[in-house]
């Protein structure tokens, strides 16, 4: 295993070196060989986690947690050397980041990376137009996101948080800035367990409550085993920094579409607000292709962050990144009125 690790290292570094000699400009003939020598180690990263776990089934109880520790250790090196090689390759030129399917900020979650259509927000009401995968958002009829008002309060069970501090990473898509949080922990809606998988902002917010836009709204979206997703809202109100945000500001990476990784442990649930009330309702996602089935939670009780930690990442934007709000149509908004 550490063999291995050390080989991609060298494959890295070799890259770094190539990297570094820009000016030497590499022929034509040696970036292809990079670029596959780089494919290949990618795809060596997941032989180690293999390894490991069948080594653990035939360790010792006291040799389990040595080789998760490790294999940790690794993985984090393993992620950032990608990252670097990411950057590199993005840097020389050789393939548009984006493009590999393992790259670290392939999205597990709302956002994920593209081979869709181009889409924009100014074209949002025509995005059931665009492709035939894109049909749900002009012809669906549990769309989000959309006003809250006219809620019926009832004593809904809260939802139970679960999460536990993380190795992240970042990536700004274009369209927002998302953090990757794979091993986070779960939340439990309804009797139902979700593993949670990224965030990431839109502003102005996309929800509205009796028509009112809020300036910023972050998205918690959560992944069952079935593929339903769950997304927590949050709403966020100009005032004092939120410390949490201060991480994800200095880790914001230099590039668009290539990822970078998280200065520091995550734990989502330092950029939550009390969880016991919220508009609950059935929606969907709120970007293209707009696949309903999303079970959406918009927390009653908001954030602040201050304006600067708020134009750290809305300055990243080329328009407002906020859907237009939709109909609700038959749907139930239901407003939780207990504690
Ligand atoms: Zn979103």
């Amino acid at each position: 295993m550490v063999v291995r690790v050390a080989s991609f290292a060298a494959v890295a570094l070799a890259v770094v070196a190539c990297g570094g000699g820009g000016d030497a400009a590499p022929s034509d003939g040696s970036a292809p060989t990079d670029s596959t020598a780089e494919t290949g180690a990618s795809a060596e990263t997941s032989a180690p986690a293999d390894e490991v776990h069948t080594g653990d089934a035939h360790a010792g109880s006291a040799t389990v947690t040595v080789s998760k520790q490790q294999f940790d250790e690794l993985r984090l090196q393993v992620l950032e050397l990608a990252v670097e090689v990411d950057k590199l390759q993005t840097a020389a030129g050789l393939t548009s980041a984006g493009d590999e399917p393992g790259e670290p900020g392939a999205a597990t979650g709302e956002h994920a990376v593209d081979e869709a259509p181009h889409w924009t927000y100014e074209d949002a009401e025509r995005w059931g137009e665009l492709a035939d995968e894109f049909g749900a958002c002009g012809a669906g009829d549990e769309q989000s996101p959309i006003d809250l008002t006219g809620a019926v309060g009832l004593d809904i069970p809260n939802a139970v948080i679960d999460y536990v501090p993380g190795d992240a990473t970042i990536i700004d898509n274009g369209h927002t800035v998302q953090v990757n949080v794979p091993e986070a922990g779960t939340l439990e809606l309804d009797g139902k367990i979700y593993a949670f998988a990224e965030f990431h902002f839109h502003a102005p917010s996309e929800h509205t409550v009796e028509g009112d836009h809020w300036p910023m709204e972050w998205h918690f979206v959560h992944r069952a085993d079935d593929g339903s997703l769950a997304v927590l809202g949050v709403l966020v109100e100009e005032g004092a920094p939120w410390p949490a945000f201060d991480v994800i500001v200095e880790s914001l990476p230099m590039q668009r579409d290539v990822a970078d990784i998280v200065y520091g442990d995550v734990d989502v649930a330092d950029f939550l607000p009390d969880l016991t009330a919220a508009f609950r309702y059935d929606g969907s996602l709120t970007t293209p292709p707009c696949s309903e089935g999303v079970s959406w939670s918009v927390l009653q009780g908001t954030i602040t962050m201050s304006l600067e930690q708020m134009e750290a990442f809305t300055s990243r934007l080329d328009e407002p990144n906020n859907r237009p709000v939709q109909p609700t149509n038959e749907r139930t908004l239901e407003k939780d009125l207990s504690a």
